[in-house]
């Protein structure tokens, strides 16, 4: 339903939602070299990850407008702006929920020095992502009574779960410099930019990550469980550090991890940040998927023709030994920025919020993001929580979701 694909309808792709799904308009030809690569080295072409089949390597779709990013402010929000029963209020910082027995009535927040209080006549929904979210509900007194006393946070809901169950997609891969002027390294200059904003065309328009795959590594899987992402860049330090010069990165995440980590307070200040422990590839299924991602990250590399483009490593594994591969990934592991699970769906006793969303042991009170996914995705993360929320949308206003079997009744 969200869904406005410029390929048009299918059966699995909608054409009249409000998110506009493209393909990429930069198309750098590092990128198609990977895709060749891939191929000679024995992964089949996908030309569409969202058909049914993931396995396979291909060009990304992406959620943009016009060749920049289509944003859910900018697809939802922007155009219904203005209604008169919504008010955006900006640069707020939410404390914690306003809880009146075991009922929520309403958020309190403040803006710089302004302290706020919002009552929710209905309900409140929380949508503070898979970090903020726990947080907000511990900061709420809703959590496990001996981590929140210690704080001096009075625990008002016993709620066992919250925080844990943290899952991400950790990445590792390899980078190699180009000779040729031909990544998106010196792409930001002026007449670039010119392009971007006036045609919506040019190399700014990449999403960096233009192609990439699925493939299983070993047999018995029930699916993917690796995702790689190939930059026609020097994408390094998880992009917070400039590349100096030419080349490309190609990169494997893990997508179904076993590993867990936890979200936690450490302070009953709302302001501070919550503690935040990954626990990346504690699994040992979890390095076995590693190691044999970034191996294929190597193989591809060291294949025709991406080879050839490759003028010298630039942050590779020592060799293709197990040993020299992790001892690479446990100096680059990185995010994919990919925080699910820590306020999880569900009827056990560990669950958070119920099938409707709603926080167990509190009426009024939802919780609309990535934390409330049971497990991470098979894929990128952005357009999950979307579905949630267009599904939530309808449980909030109490519609019969659409292409369900009582919406077809
Ligand atoms: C750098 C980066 C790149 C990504 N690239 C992709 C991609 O290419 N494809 C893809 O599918 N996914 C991508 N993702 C993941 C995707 O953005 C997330 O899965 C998605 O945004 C999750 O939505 P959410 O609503 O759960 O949380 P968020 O989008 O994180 O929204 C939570 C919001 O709550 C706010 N908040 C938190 N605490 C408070 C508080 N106390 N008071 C007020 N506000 C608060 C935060 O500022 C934030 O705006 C990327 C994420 C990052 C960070």
């Amino acid at each position: 339903r969200s869904e406005e694909n410029e390929r048009g309808e299918s059966e699995f792709h909608g054409a009249d939602g409000p998110l506009r799904v493209c393909d990429g308009r930069a198309r750098s030809e590092l990128s198609q070299a990977f895709i060749d690569s891939a191929v000679a080295a024995g992964h089949p072409v996908n030309d569409d990850f969202n058909a049914g089949e993931q396995d396979g390597v291909g060009w990304y779709q992406l959620t943009q407008r016009d060749g920049k990013r289509g944003s859910c402010a900018l697809s939802y929000l922007h155009p219904v702006s203005d209604r008169p029963n919504l008010t955006v209020e900006k640069h707020v910082h939410v404390l914690r929920v306003l809880l009146e027995g075991n009922r929520a009535t309403g958020i309190a927040g403040v803006r710089l020095d302004e302290v706020l209080e919002f009552s929710a006549s209905r309900e409140v929904i929380l949508c503070a992502g898979a970090y903020g979210s726990p947080q907000l509900l511990m900061l709420s007194g809703i959590g496990r009574r001996e981590e929140l006393e210690p704080l001096q946070i009075e625990p008002l809901v016993e709620s066992p779960g919250v925080g844990l169950n943290l899952q991400d997609h950790p990445n590792a891969g390899v980078i190699h410099a180009v000779e040729e002027p031909i990544s998106l390294f010196e792409a930001m200059n002026p007449d670039n930019l010119a392009r971007l904003m006036g045609e919506g065309q040019g190399p700014l328009t990449s999403n960096v990550a233009e192609v990439g795959g699925f493939v299983q590594t070993r047999a018995g899987l029930e699916g993917p469980d690796i995702q790689f992402h190939f930059a026609p860049a020097v994408f390094q330090h998880e992009g917070l550090i400039p590349g100096q010069e030419h080349g490309f990165a190609a990169g494997a995440c893990v997508l179904k991890p076993k590993s867990r980590g936890y979200v936690a307070l450490v302070s009953p200040d709302p302001t501070a940040k919550p503690l935040i422990v990954h626990n990346y590839l504690d699994h040992p299924d979890d390095r076995a998927s590693m190691i044999a991602g970034v191996r294929a990250c190597m193989e591809i590399a060291a294949t025709e023709p991406l080879a050839r483009y490759a003028s010298g490593p630039i942050n590779v594994p020592a060799s293709d030994s197990d040993e020299d591969i992790l001892a690479h990934v446990a100096a680059n592991l990185q995010t994919l920025y990919h925080p699910v699970g820590t306020c999880r769906m569900g009827t056990d006793e560990l669950a958070v919020v119920d099938p409707e969303l709603r926080v167990h042991g509190v009426e009024g009170l939802r919780v609309i993001d990535a934390s409330v996914m049971p497990t991470v995705t098979r894929g990128n993360t952005n357009a999950p929580t979307i579905a949630i929320a267009e599904r939530a949308a309808d449980l909030v206003r109490g519609r019969v979701p659409a292409g369900t079997a009582a919406a077809a009744a």
